[in-house]
């Protein structure tokens, strides 16, 4: 499965937005407008979620949601501009994962976006606008892309998951290298050394999430 947000949208003004927004979260985006073209490109590039309008050129969002729940599970949200719309779509039971009414904000769509990731699986975790993709090792902070290794990854996705629970350096090497590969301690510290750096260029002022403790380890807080 790829990064992709698929944007099915005949209206360019619209997809524009809902790409710049998407971009700033930290999500790809490819936009389609022909609905007659969404099912063959769904099959061949498995975004990662698809928005996709109700009324469309070529083929309706309500034949191409069908469709693609024949053979996949790729969450969808429709989008339509009427509210009635909503009431008579729900009750086709189509499989969508969600619906949004236009006119919308593209900050709620990313918002509705992010909850059905969370909610299929998608994203992993979130906290302090830390966003933790296990599946692909993949970390966003405030929406840029830390870009990290995936020692750096499983290490970050450890901490966070536990808060303020204080790791002994030997409890990360473990954890990093289960395989009981011969590490020496200061590996741990070099990774974290590497790790709070790739943070603190994502991170707000005064933002800190990982804080060592001199003589005992590690903690995120
Ligand atoms: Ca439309």
């Amino acid at each position: 499965m790829s990064e992709i947000i698929l944007i099915v949208e005949d209206e360019e003004k619209i997809s524009l937005v809902l790409a710049d927004y998407l971009h700033q979260a930290g999500f790809e985006t490819h936009c389609l407008v022909d609905g007659a073209e969404v099912v063959l490109w769904v099959r061949n590039h498995q975004p990662r979620l698809i928005l996709l309008d109700l009324m469309l050129p070529g083929r309706s969002g309500l034949e191409i949601c069908k469709e693609v729940r024949s053979f996949s599970e790729i969450p969808i949200i429709m989008t339509t501009a009427k509210v009635e719309e909503i009431d008579r779509l729900l009750g086709l039971e189509l499989g969508a994962d969600d619906y949004i009414c236009k006119p919308f904000s593209p900050r709620e769509v990313v918002a509705r976006v992010k909850t059905v990731l969370r909610r299929t699986g998608g994203v992993t975790s979130q906290t302090y606008g830390l966003v933790l993709d296990e599946p692909r090792f993949r970390a966003t902070l405030h929406g840029k892309e830390l870009d990290l290794t995936s020692v750096e990854f499983t290490l970050l996705n450890l901490l966070a998951k536990n808060p303020g629970r204080i790791y002994r350096r030997q409890q990360l090497m473990d954890h990093i290298y289960p395989d009981q590969r011969i590490v020496c301690d200061r590996t741990i510290d070099s990774h974290i050394k590497k790790l709070r750096k790739k943070i603190a260029v994502a991170a707000n002022p005064g933002e800190e999430f990982i804080q060592s403790l001199y003589g005992a380890g590690y903690k995120f807080e």
